[in-house]
């Protein structure tokens, strides 16, 4: 798998050299922007709220694609090969990354990583009922589309165990959005100070989020969700004291899950009379769907803001709006006990 990559690689190299040196129109650059490319939406967002209009920002995930099957294309590579700064998650799911940064020839290149942002990253948690993929050292049975393949054959190294989504808890929000303020200040200071008037402003926004969040725990007795899902939430669930019930841990690329996994959630959301039964974003819902069927558990979106719906993107729609949604769903989920 990994001759795989390194071979897409090199022939994306190539494609880029031909495009970078049979387009000379496209070198009469008049943007004197800081560039700067992020891998997702959720980078994307922070970004774009601290540096507005003064940076020229892109992303690399179109809205409404799904991060873990990515694959990055001779496009993608050019962007990066004109970036000035590429953010990234520093995961499993976008591991292909740093096979991207390995191979364009950008000297001037900065790299962040949001795992590299927070204080703590913790590694993926298996909890009862969970459906564990067979992660073999030979080789692998996971299933799923190319981009799939090609995940696991960079992530055999220390970083697979751990939890990538740092950001879907707004107190690690507050630290990326920190360390991003930091390196566009440092890459641009004379646009220091509007970097930080603008930080400092959305702090003060996931500030008041957070006070949201931490409300409807304390004001619930309930301290348990269940989501029929993928579980990209354990950042958020340790920030809140929340137990939690899932059919995959973090980014697994699984879809169809075992009659084991789906009675065992099914049970557990009868015995403790889980009012309302999670999805997440971009998800097929088929597992929720099956599961509130059965329960008569009311169905909710729990938004982890790995991607956006291509809709939501062209409103302007944001992390905190999505995180809002989430205040509001939480809280009727929580509800009784
Ligand atoms: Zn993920």
């Amino acid at each position: 798998m990994k001759k795989k990559i390194v071979c897409m690689v090199c022939v994306m190299a190539v494609l880029l050299g031909f495009w970078g040196c049979g387009t000379p129109g496209s070198h009469t650059k008049k943007d004197n922007r800081l560039k700067v490319v992020a891998t997702v939406f959720a980078e994307y967002d922070f970004l774009r709220q601290i540096g507005g209009d003064v940076i020229n920002l892109s992303m690399l995930m179109l809205p409404g694609a799904d991060i873990h099957t990515f694959d990055p294309t001779p496009k993608d590579m050019k962007m990066v090969q004109d970036a000035d700064l590429f953010v990234t998650v520093g995961g499993e799911s976008d591991a292909w990354a740093d096979t991207i940064v390995e191979s364009v020839d950008n000297e001037r290149l900065e790299c962040v990583r949001l795992m590299d942002l927070v204080d703590e990253v913790v590694e993926e948690e298996i909890v009862e009922g969970m459906e564990v993929e067979e992660h073999g050292e030979a080789g692998d049975s996971r299933g799923g589309g190319e981009g799939a393949q090609e995940e696991d054959s960079e992530v055999h190294g220390e970083e697979k165990e751990f939890d990538e989504h740092v950001w879907t808890s707004p107190k690690n929000a507050m630290q990326i959005v920190e360390g991003l303020c930091g390196k566009l200040s440092q890459l641009d200071g004379e646009n220091a100070h509007l970097f930080q008037r603008n930080a400092e402003r959305y702090l003060k926004k996931l500030e008041r989020l957070d006070q949201k969040f931490i409300k409807v725990v304390s004001n619930s007795k309930r301290r348990e969700i269940v989501v029929a899902d993928r579980f990209p939430f354990r950042y958020f669930a340790d920030a809140y004291g929340l137990k939690y019930y899932a059919a995959y841990p973090g980014c697994s690329t699984q879809t169809g899950a075992s009659v084991e996994t789906i009675a065992f959630l099914i049970d557990k959301v009868k015995e403790d009379r889980i009012p309302v039964v999670f999805h997440m974003e971009l998800s097929s819902q088929l597992m929720c769907n099956t599961i509130c069927d059965e329960t008569g558990a009311k169905k909710a979106q729990l938004n982890a803001v790995h991607n956006i719906s291509k809709r939501n993107f062209d409103k302007g729609i944001g992390y905190l709006e999505l995180m809002e949604k989430n205040v509001d769903v939480l809280r009727e989920a929580l509800q009784g006990q």
